[in-house]
């Protein structure tokens, strides 16, 4: 079985395309990830259509810095509203790249730190965006005990995905695995029990819009990546997801 662990299917005009395309390649399950009110509406009606779309509710941490303080009360009270139809929450986090100034990084660590709560009091894994924020996160989650996570687009150094793996966080590798010499390297590092795979679709690489259904052949290239089969892959895969979204 494959899934797409992260991607916003909610940014697609056309998702029920997206879900056929994924379906025709094995990928039988996507985890939808929110960003804003709106697309938290939009992920809940997508994951009502479809069978095989679930979606992740969370006020993204480059979103929270253009809202002011009422809309995110508002956000953060529709994700407990609707929690019971979502299977994470997220996707949530500190990036570093947009948040310049220490009043906006207290910002957003002070919105992460309320999805780590509502994830504890739910029993639902947390989806965490870290960029250039990513020891930073770590440490939140650590010390507000947060119990199932999964670190998307994460590459660390080995002291930093030890300490990760150690804590039991699932890791996502995306598309760059395909492109890029350096992540086929690192794809070797994760232990196979803490990795998933994801597209973020439909973020864009070398030029072209990434899709869900290229799950497949991201798998293909990190079982290429560990020299494992590919039946092998998919069944650890399978194993992780049902983990980190079931158990
Ligand atoms: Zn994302």
């Amino acid at each position: 079985m494959l899934a797409d662990s992260h991607c916003h299917l909610d940014e697609f005009e056309d998702a029920a395309a997206q879900v056929k395309k994924a379906l025709e390649k094995g990928v039988v399950e996507i985890v939808s990830n929110s960003v804003d009110l709106k697309s938290m509406e939009r992920n809940l009606e997508l994951a009502r259509r479809f069978e095989n779309v679930k979606c992740a509710l969370g006020l993204h941490p480059s979103n929270i810095l253009q809202m002011n303080l009422e809309e995110i009360e508002r956000g953060l009270e529709f994700i407990e509203k609707n929690i019971k139809n979502c299977i994470a929450v997220g996707e949530t986090g500190l990036d570093f790249k947009h948040a310049k100034t220490t009043e906006e990084k207290e910002k957003q660590k002070r919105i992460f730190i309320r999805h780590i709560e509502i994830a504890n009091k739910y029993k639902k894994p947390i989806v965490v965006h870290s960029r250039m924020a990513r020891r930073e996160c770590v440490e939140l989650l650590e010390e507000y005990s947060a119990q199932k996570v999964l670190m998307h687009w994460f590459v660390a150094s080995d002291k930093l995905l030890a300490k990760v793996t150690n804590l039991g966080y699932f890791i996502t590798i995306g598309p760059s695995v395909m492109f890029s010499k350096h992540m086929g390297e690192f794809v070797r590092k994760v232990p196979l029990q803490n990795l998933l795979l994801e597209t973020d679709a439909p973020v864009r690489y070398n030029g072209k819009v990434a899709e869900p259904c290229w799950i497949e052949k991201i798998a293909e290239t990190v079982a290429e990546c560990l020299r494992i089969d590919i039946k092998l892959l998919e069944c650890k895969l399978e194993k992780n997801f049902s983990k980190l979204f079931y158990a």
